[in-house]
């Protein structure tokens, strides 16, 4: 299996939207590593995970096309993962299809408001559940609670192709004892973990700081979810974490912790 990491950023991306904070003047400088575009991923290029407000252009960046694509998975409703006007251009009058290539796997809420919104719209929609795992094309893609969303049933995913196991986890905070009950189950070749507050905690509860990932792998270590042979990257970074990509490297490396950037291809 492989994942690209299309965006890495928080939900006003790196630099920020309107901001001129340190992270942010760091990154127009210096662009790179530094620049982060909202939250995706893809994995063999086919499950497409999360439709954010950057995905044109992420795709475009590297080179991609939608239209390979079977299956859109969504994470959770917020803006940075959901971008449903993005849907429109999957189906005719900006093409000639009559379907969208893909299926949509989504929680309530969002099935919710695509069928608010594209009453009448041909769009295959399969409702997901954290901790019911479902079959696409090969894969068996298991949504498991984040602790992100108290409205919502916000997932992250453990997708598996009977060959590899993935865990990915955007918008995590610390989980809480069912998602720690199904991972022990789970052993991760590749782990993908937010870090979005890094070096800047906030009394938000619905992201991970810096000591609040430590403490995250050091459980999933001891449960054995996380091994020797885990490649383990991080994602989410917000502008406010106060962490630049070189000073998250200083920090993370030594733990055995990539630093996701946009556009790198993990393979595992
Ligand atoms: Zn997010």
């Amino acid at each position: 299996m492989n994942i690209r990491l299309q965006g890495t950023g928080g939900a006003d991306g790196i630099p920020a939207f309107y901001s001129d904070s340190r992270v942010s003047v760091h990154a127009r400088q210096h662009r790179g590593k530094n620049i982060r575009t909202r939250s995706a991923a893809l994995v063999d290029e086919c499950l497409k995970i999360d439709l954010g407000p950057d995905t044109w252009h992420q795709m475009v960046r590297d080179g991609l096309d939608a239209r390979d694509w079977t299956a859109l998975i969504f994470t959770h409703s917020d803006a940075d993962h959901f971008a449903p006007d993005e849907l429109m251009y999957a189906l005719y009058p900006f093409n000639d299809y009559e379907f969208a290539g893909f299926m949509l796997y989504a929680n309530m809420t969002i099935c919710r408001r695509i069928l608010e919104k594209y009453p009448e719209w041909p769009f295959e929609m399969f409702t997901t559940k954290s901790f019911q795992s479902f079959e696409h094309g090969g894969y068996e893609v298991t949504p498991i609670r984040a602790h992100h969303k108290e409205d919502e049933d916000a997932h992250n995913l453990v997708i598996q192709d009977g060959k590899s196991t993935l865990l990915y986890g955007t918008d995590t905070g610390v989980w809480d004892p069912p998602t720690w009950e199904y991972l022990e189950g789970i052993k991760a070749d590749c782990l993908i973990l937010e870090c979005s507050e890094a070096f800047a905690s906030t009394n938000y509860d619905g992201h991970l700081d810096i000591q609040e990932f430590d403490m995250v792998l050091e459980r999933l270590r001891k449960h054995g979810t996380v091994h020797s042979g885990t490649q383990i990257w991080t994602t989410h970074h917000s502008h406010q974490g106060e962490g630049t990509h070189d000073e998250l490297c200083a920090h993370l490396e030594p733990r055995g912790v990539n630093v996701g950037y946009d556009g790198v291809v993990i393979e595992f």
